[in-house]
């Protein structure tokens, strides 16, 4: 039985988890036939390339595209590539020798990491900080993909081959309530991503939004509140600049997006309000400057310190992949450092280590903090031995607890009103290029989402804009980002394979409690779609399906994922590992034990990564102090 037989359909739903920054996975395969057909009828053939390329990026295809990269099977491809990967030593910047000793060493220059990295090396010029990044350097042309931020989208969608060392993609396990589009059979995966260069995901990151007031007193982590929260969130933003792209640059239609929620018991909020909820609309933020050029953590934070005042304090290696934290030794709980290996040339070369003569620090992000943590013999203990790990050093229920972030959708197609295809989708010609290089905007510049909502403590919800190549059918697209209830869990696969993918089962939508909550929601943007003006000939795509059906088979991720290494059951409220180990802390998103109420991570990344800055810097200035003081004090004597 085939559950939604309409080909033009398929093809929009398609469009539509896409444009909500959300993964197609199961429904590729779908998506290709279904056009394919629809050309057959004579729908147009301005889609029959990008059919061609998208239909490659099936769950399938993309694994094939990209997912070498990842897992063991990759390591020859990656041999083969580029230049870059002919090294035989780490990249170390600043063409210093490799360093095997320092005071912090942090593994993973993503998100948090180069915050940190950055913090550490100002605050503390004194101590020597080494940052420890899998990717390689970035080329010019993945510098322009970060920068650009419609180009990096339309490789999500499958428009621009994925040939960047930017992403990094893997299956979840299927999911018994997530169904397949066609069939309606059970068992749905999800793809997922992580960032997988220096900068990590915030280099392919869009929204900038904040948790609801009240929502980080309930991570466990010492002395952080809602209040401090806010204080550091204003810092952060003086770093990166956070602005609401100007009329030039947004989305098509975004005030009749705006307007339609306006209609439906929607207060309008034209600026950034951290932590308030209530029922709200505005114009999407992003993480960029106001020519629309994104900003990551690499690009903010770290690259201007790194020439000038951190020239001496920090060390930056690249093409580096943690594969184990060491201790001391057999019998010594306190973490010394860190074993890694080339990431371009994994089986070429002996581990490296490096020493840690303060803290150990991981920031690997939402998947390689607790897969590193599980390498080195830290996690649940008969999990970690059924795959080959007898050294337990401690036994933590490292990603045990873990939550991906669904999103419900709504989807439209509209024929009253045209879509300007330049404006709304990437142009790959060099009139474009140089016109966003030169800080002029352009397609490369706009923003990805038109508006950006909260629906108190339901979730929050974005919108926008898209067509199915330059010539296809226009489609508004809805999302909800739920606040789920219910939890996963993750761990290692592959016999403790440093580079496989590990086991995700993300459980999404598997409480009741979830699934209802997602009804509801595709049941109020069904609503907002409803209000749009006449001349748009707005049509609900499932209008005439069940929703609950609609809900199990479009549902899918904006690959926020957390709890991996969460605080309380696997750091303590300073975010020092526990289980009785020393000198070892996980500074991440992995440590927020549940999803941020109503807003994204990303943000409350940079924010808990500034908090903890704060703390190292306070903590190992005092201990300066006390020594320099006891110092002097013997010397009197
Ligand atoms: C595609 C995508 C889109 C997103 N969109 C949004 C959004 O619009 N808004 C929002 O709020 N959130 C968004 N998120 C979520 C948000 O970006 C992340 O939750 C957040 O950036 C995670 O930060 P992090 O520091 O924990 O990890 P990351 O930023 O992922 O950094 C981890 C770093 O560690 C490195 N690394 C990993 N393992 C190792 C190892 N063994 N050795 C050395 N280095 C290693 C990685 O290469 C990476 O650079 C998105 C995430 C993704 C993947």
């Amino acid at each position: 039985m085939k559950m939604f037989p309409n080909n033009a359909l398929l093809v929009a739903v398609v469009s539509l988890v896409r444009t909500v920054n959300v993964d197609v996975s199961g429904i590729h395969a779908h998506y290709a036939a279904a056009v394919t057909a629809a050309q057959g009828q004579g729908q147009g053939t301005g889609v029959a390339d990008r059919t061609t390329r998208a239909g490659a990026r099936d769950f399938g295809g993309k694994r094939q595209l990209k997912k070498s990269k990842n897992s063991s099977r990759s390591k020859s491809s990656k041999s083969s590539k580029s230049s870059k990967s002919l090294t035989r030593r780490p990249l170390v910047g600043g063409d210093k020798d490799i360093p095997t000793e320092a005071d912090f060493v942090i593994v993973g220059g993503g998100t948090a990491g180069c915050v940190l990295a950055a913090r550490l090396c100002s605050g503390l010029p004194n101590h020597k900080t080494v940052l420890l990044e899998r990717g390689s350097p970035r080329s010019d042309d993945e510098e322009f993909i970060v920068n650009a931020l419609r180009k990096t989208y339309d490789i999500y969608e499958g428009l621009l081959p994925d040939d960047s060392d930017l992403f990094n993609y893997f299956p979840t396990e299927p999911n018994p309530s997530l169904s397949d589009l066609e069939t309606g059979a059970p068992g749905r995966k999800i793809g997922l991503i992580e960032g997988a260069s220096i900068g990590g995901s915030s280099n392919v990151a869009f929204q900038w939004s904040y948790p609801l007031n009240g929502t980080v007193e309930s991570w466990g982590i010492n002395g952080l509140n809602s209040e401090i929260a806010h204080r550091i969130n204003k810092r952060v933003e003086g770093v990166i600049g956070i602005e609401q792209p100007p009329p030039e640059l947004r989305h098509d239609y975004t005030q009749d997006l705006v307007d339609a929620f306006l209609l439906n018991n929607h207060t309008l909020k034209d600026k950034l309000s951290p932590g308030e909820g209530g029922n709200t609309i505005g114009v999407n933020f992003i993480p960029g400057d106001e020519k629309g050029r994104r900003r990551s953590s690499y690009t903010s934070y770290l690259k201007p310190v790194l020439a000038g005042v951190c020239k001496d304090s920090l060390t930056v290696i690249q093409d580096v992949t943690a594969t184990k934290l060491f201790p001391a030794s057999d019998d010594n709980k306190r973490i010394n450092g860190v074993e890694y290996v080339l990431t371009s040339k994994p089986d070429l070369t002996e581990p490296y280590t490096i020493k840690a003569r303060l803290e150990t620090i991981v920031s690997s992000g939402m998947y390689g903090s607790p897969k590193l943590l599980q390498l080195s013999g830290i996690g649940p203990a008969n999990l970690l031995q059924s795959n080959g790990i007898n050294k337990i050093l401690a036994d933590l229920p490292v990603g045990q607890k873990t939550q991906l972030r669904p999103i419900a959708v709504a989807l439209g197609y509209y024929t009253g009103r045209q879509l300007d295809s330049v404006s709304n989708r990437t142009t790959l010609n060099d009139k474009t290029r140089k016109q966003f290089l030169a800080g002029k905007g352009g397609p490369y510049g706009k923003s990805i989402t038109a508006t950006l909502g909260k629906s108190d403590t339901k979730g929050y919800h974005t919108g926008g804009f898209g067509k199915l190549g330059s010539e296809g059918e226009p489609y508004l697209t809805l999302g909800c980002f739920l606040n789920p209830v219910g939890f996963g869990n993750f761990s290692i696969s592959d016999g403790a394979d440093p580079f496989a993918d590990p086991i995700v089962h993300s459980n999404m939508l598997s409480d009741p409690a979830d699934f209802t909550a997602a009804i509801e929601c595709v049941e109020n943007l069904q609503k907002v779609m409803k209000s749009f003006p006449s001349d748009f000939g707005m049509v609900d795509t499932a209008a005439n399906i069940p929703v609950a059906n609609w809900v199990s088979a479009t549902c899918t991720t904006s690959w926020h994922f957390v709890g991996g290494c969460a605080a309380g059951s696997v750091v303590d409220g300073h975010l020092k590992v526990k289980g009785g180990l020393s000198n070892l802390r996980v500074i991440d998103s992995s440590v927020i034990p549940k999803l941020p109420t109503s807003g994204g991570v990303l943000a409350s990344t940079y924010m808990l990564a500034e908090f903890a800055s704060d703390i190292l810097i306070n903590e190992y200035r005092s201990v300066k102090k006390q020594t320099n003081k006891s110092k002097s004090k013997k010397g009197k004597k």
